[in-house]
C-alpha cells in the first residue's frame, strides 16, 4: 500500500516505511493546503492518513485518525487494516522514502565504522545517502510495532 501522511503525522512515516509501505509525508513535499494534499494523494494513488475529518471525507481513500500520540495512532492504523509487520528487507528510506540499496559486506567505505561487525547487512538510500541497519533504534521501533499488533489482536478477539 501507498500512503500520504497529512501535516502533524510525520512521526508515523518511519514506522510505516519500516514495514515496507511507500509513505510520503506531506510537509516533506512542501504540501500543506487541503487541495494540494488531495491532489498529491489522488495523483500518486495514495491513501491519505489524516486527523482532519473533512479532508478524510474528500479523499478517494483515507484513514481518519483521532489520537494525538504516535503509539495510539499506530493502533488506529492497525485497526484500519494497515499491516504493521516490519519488512524483512527494508525497501524505503526512513528519512526520505527513497529506495534503499544493500551495501556489500566488503564495501568498507560505505559501511559506518560504528556498526558492529555482527550487525549485517547495511542499506544505503539512493536518494539521500542515509544508511540503515537493524540496530537498537530498529529494535525499539520493532518492539513498539509488536506491542501495537498484540494489543490490536487482543481487541479483535474480544470484540
Ligand atoms: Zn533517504
Amino acid at each position: 500500500m501507498r500512503y500520504l501522511l497529512d501535516a502533524m503525522l510525520g512521526n508515523l512515516a518511519t514506522y510505516l516505511r519500516l514495514c515496507g509501505h511507500d509513505t510520503l509525508y506531506a510537509l516533506d513535499r512542501d504540501v500543506e493546503a487541503d487541495d494540494a494534499v488531495l491532489a498529491l494523494a489522488t495523483g500518486e494513488h495514495r491513501s491519505l492518513v489524516t486527523r482532519d475529518e473533512y479532508l478524510a471525507t474528500r479523499a478517494e481513500r483515507s484513514i481518519l485518525l483521532r489520537e494525538r500520540e504516535t503509539e495510539p495512532q499506530l493502533r488506529e492504523l492497525a485497526a484500519a487494516g494497515v499491516d504493521l509487520t516490519p519488512a524483512a528487507e527494508p525497501v524505503h528510506c526512513g528519512r526520505c522514502n527513497g529506495r534503499l540499496a544493500r551495501v556489500e559486506a566488503d564495501d568498507s567505505a560505505d559501511r559506518p565504522e560504528y556498526v558492529p561487525d555482527d550487525v549485517a547487512p547495511v542499506w544505503r538510500c539512493r536518494d539521500c545517502g542515509q544508511r540503515f541497519w537493524k540496530g537498537s533504534h530498529w529494535d525499539r521501533m520493532a518492539a513498539t510495532l509488536s506491542d501495537v499488533r498484540e494489543s490490536s489482536g487482543e481487541r479483535a478477539v474480544d470484540g
